[in-house]
């Protein structure tokens, strides 16, 4: 396999991802330099894909953990269990990840406890390092191990935000929704919805993601687009699927759901 991932066997079987621009070389380089990498975007627009497709392509295994706010370091490295009568060390993901050479996704990383970060630095400079205190291991990420961590700029607050001293350590890649030629493309691809039916719908998003900061916190990510556009193709009415995957998601405002629903009369 060459440095990009360029391998017939790794690709085959890969997840679909419609690259947006060059993302899938910066992840393969920083891969073969066993740099870390930080994706940054909206919920809903491919990051997760992006790093499941590159995963196979590359032919390493893939852990990945939705960060919450209750994540802890010892979720991500390990603990001590009982069983059987006996107590049983047993590896945390980020943990197998090291051993095994895999890449491990922290999804959403902002939302962990600030003692994630206290395991990520060693893990993240040239020493590639992750001590586990409780064993008294300090293991060395074995070749083809990568960190790849999200996070959604849009929900930054002065509480949940990364630490300079955190995101500069990481090669960073800002990932968007695709343009709409592109989005209808993909949505086409996953619902299996005609592109000419699915394109009204990638414009109806243009407007509701428009909306965004004013009556809508979040605009609708490609997740849902690709929710309703599936519902269509099972027979659903447009207008139905719509209210169920496209508005219904964004608002629980009477008023605000109305003007939505104007919206979708106005493009289709
Ligand atoms: P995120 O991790 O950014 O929240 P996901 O990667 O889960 O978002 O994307 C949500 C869905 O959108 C995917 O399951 C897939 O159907 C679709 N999708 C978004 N972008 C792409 C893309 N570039 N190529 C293929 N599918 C995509």
């Amino acid at each position: 396999m060459d440095v990009m991932g360029h391998d017939e066997e790794g690709a085959v079987g890969a997840p679909f991802y419609r690259p947006q621009g060059d993302e899938c070389d910066v992840f393969a380089h920083a891969h073969a330099l066993g740099l870390p990498l930080l994706l940054k975007g909206p919920t809903g627009c491919g990051k997760t894909r992006l790093v499941s497709h590159m995963a196979a392509r590359l032919g390493r295994p893939l852990y990945t953990v939705a960060c919450h706010d209750d994540l802890s370091a010892a979720d991500l490295i390990g603990r001590y269990l009982l069983k059987g009568g006996e107590t049983v060390w047993v590896d945390g993901p980020l943990t197998r990840a090291v051993r095994e050479g895999a890449i491990c996704y922290l999804d959403e990383v902002v939302e962990a406890r600030k003692d994630v970060t206290v395991v990520l630095h060693p893990l993240t400079d040239d020493r590639r390092r992750l001590l586990i205190d409780r064993t008294g291991e300090d293991l060395t990420a074995a070749p083809g191990f990568m960190l790849v961590a999200s996070y959604n700029p849009g929900y930054q607050n002065i509480l949940k935000t990364l630490k300079p001293s955190t995101r500069q350590r990481f090669l960073s890649i800002a990932i968007d929704f695709a343009p709409p030629d592109q989005e209808t493309a993909i949505v086409a691809a996953e619902s299996g919805l005609a592109a000419d039916r699915v394109a009204p719908l990638v414009r109806l998003a243009g407007k509701l993601r428009a909306l965004k900061g004013q009556d809508l916190e979040e605009g609708v990510s490609t997740r849902l687009l690709v929710y309703g556009a599936t519902l269509i193709a099972q027979g659903m009415p447009v207008e139905r699927a719509v209210r169920a995957a496209l508005i219904e998601p964004l608002t629980d405002d009477a008023e605000v759901k109305r003007g939505l629903l104007d919206l979708f009369t106005a493009v289709f």
